[in-house]
C-alpha cells in the first residue's frame, strides 16, 4: 500500500514515564499528559500503554478527549480535563472525568453544578503565577479565599511554567516562589489535595519544582525538553516513482530546486496534509538505503520529491525513511522552524499507524488511522 507508516514504540513511551517518575523522589506522583491524541500518537493506547507502566493520573485538554481515556482505561484511573468546565460539565462529568477549575467563573460554574447534582465536584484548581494563560488571578484566589468551596472535592492545585525548558530562565525562578507563597493556605485549606507545578521541562528542573504530582507530557513521546529520551516514532513511506533529470530542470510547485548537475528524483507519498510542515520545502531531509538525502524543492499537499542522485539503486517501493532514531522530531523541528511538539500532533492523520509490540493495545496493535 502506497502509504506513509508511522510506527510508534509502546516500550518506549512506558520506559520515558518509567525514567521520568525516577527523577523525582518516591512521594512524587508522576501523572502523564495524553491531550491532543496523545501528542499524535493515539491516546487510548498511549493511555493504556503508560496505565501498564503505572501511571494512574492522566491530562486531556478537553470532553471528548477525557471520554476517549476513560473508555480506554476503565473505571480505575484519574483523568483531568485541563481546559476547564468551559468543556462542559455534564460532559466532563460523564467521562467520569474532573475540570481543572481556570477562573472564578470556572469555579462558580462548578459551584452551581455541585449545587444542582447536590454530590460534592471533584476537581483541581490552576492558579496563575506568570503564564497569564488560564489559572485563578491573585484577585480570584484572594477571592476563593473569602467562598465557601465546600461543595467541591478540590483533588489537585496546580499552576503551569512558561519556561521551564529555557534553561536559568528567571521566570520559572519567580513561578516556584509565587506558587509556594500560596502552599501554607491552599495546605490549609485543601489538605488532602496534590500540588502540581512541572510538566516535562520542570520534571528536569529538580525536586524543588515537583511538589505532589508532575505532568509529563512531549518528554514521553520522545521529545524535547526530555533529551535523554528515547524516541518513539518512526515515520516511513514508499518512493513512488524514480526518475532522472538534467542540469537546469528544476522540481516542484514554484520550481524552487534546479538540478546543478545530472540528478534522480524520488517522489513520495506524504505532504503537508500528512502533518509534514510545508516549511521543511527547501530544508526537509530523509534517508534511503541508510543514506540521508535532501528534498528538492517545496512540500506540496500530498507529495514529496527526494534528490537520490548519491543513492543511484533507489527504486520504486523502496521505504524512505522521515523520523528514526537519527532524523528525530526535534531534528524535523529545527528543519522546519518549529517545535517537536506540532511535529508530533500534526503527524498521524493520515498515516497507517503501527504499534510495537501490539500487546497493550489489546489485539488492536496494528491500526489504520
Ligand atoms: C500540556 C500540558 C502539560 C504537559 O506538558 P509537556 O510540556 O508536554 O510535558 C502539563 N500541564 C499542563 C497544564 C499542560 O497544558
Amino acid at each position: 500500500m502506497a502509504r506513509p507508516i508511522l510506527t510508534i514504540d509502546l516500550n518506549a513511551i512506558a520506559e520515558n514515564w518509567r525514567a521520568l517518575d525516577s527523577l523525582s523522589a518516591a512521594h512524587v506522583t508522576t501523572g502523564a499528559a495524553v491531550k491532543a491524541d496523545g501528542y499524535g500518537i493515539g491516546a487510548a493506547v498511549a493511555a493504556r500503554t503508560l496505565s501498564a507502566a503505572g501511571c494512574g493520573t492522566f491530562f486531556v485538554a478537553t470532553a471528548p478527549e477525557a471520554m476517549e481515556v476513560r473508555d480506554a482505561l476503565g473505571s480505575d484511573a484519574e483523568i483531568y480535563v485541563l481546559n476547564g468546565a468551559i468543556e462542559g460539565l455534564p460532559e466532563i462529568v460523564a467521562a467520569d472525568a474532573r475540570p481543572v477549575l481556570n477562573a472564578r467563573t470556572d469555579v462558580e460554574m462548578a459551584l452551581e453544578f455541585a449545587k444542582q447534582h447536590e454530590t460534592p465536584l471533584s476537581c483541581a484548581l490552576q492558579f496563575e503565577t506568570g503564564m497569564n494563560r488560564l489559572g485563578l488571578s491573585p484577585a480570584e484566589a484572594e477571592w476563593l479565599a473569602q467562598t465557601d468551596v465546600s461543595a467541591l472535592s478540590v483533588q489537585i492545585l496546580m499552576s503551569h511554567f512558561a519556561c521551564a525548558d529555557e534553561a536559568g530562565h528567571s521566570l520559572t525562578r519567580e513561578q516556584i516562589t509565587r506558587f509556594n507563597e500560596l502552599v501554607p493556605e491552599l495546605r490549609d485549606r485543601f489538605p488532602n489535595a496534590k500540588l502540581s507545578l512541572s510538566a516535562t521541562g520542570g520534571v528536569l528542573l529538580g525536586a524543588d519544582a515537583h511538589f505532589d504530582l508532575t505532568r509529563p507530557g512531549v518528554g514521553l513521546y520522545g521529545a524535547d525538553p526530555f533529551r535523554d529520551a528515547r524516541p518513539v516514532i518512526r515515520l516511513e513511506a514508499p518512493i513512488l516513482r524514480v526518475w532522472d533529470v538534467k542540469p537546469g530542470e528544476t522540481s516542484g510547485y514554484g520550481a524552487t530546486w534546479t538540478a546543478t548537475r545530472p540528478s534522480r528524483l524520488a517522489t513520495l507519498p506524504l505532504g503537508y496534509a500528512d502533518g509534514l510542515p510545508r516549511s521543511l520545502s527547501g530544508r526537509g531531509e530523509a534517508k534511503v538505503g541508510g543514506r540521508i538525502v535532501p528534498l528538492a524543492g517545496r512540500v506540496s499537499m500530498d507529495l514529496i520529491v527526494l534528490d537520490v542522485t548519491d543513492v543511484p539503486d533507489a527504486a520504486p517501493g523502496d521505504m524512505a525513511v522521515l523520523l528514526d532514531d537519527e532524523l528525530t522530531v526535534d531534528r524535523m523541528a529545527t528543519s522546519a522552524g518549529t517545535i517537536g511538539y506540532e511535529i508530533l500532533t500534526s503527524l498521524g492523520d493520515r498515516a497507517i499507524r503501527r504499534y510495537k509490540p501490539s500487546a497493550v493495545t489489546d489485539g488492536k496493535g496494528d491500526v489504520s488511522a
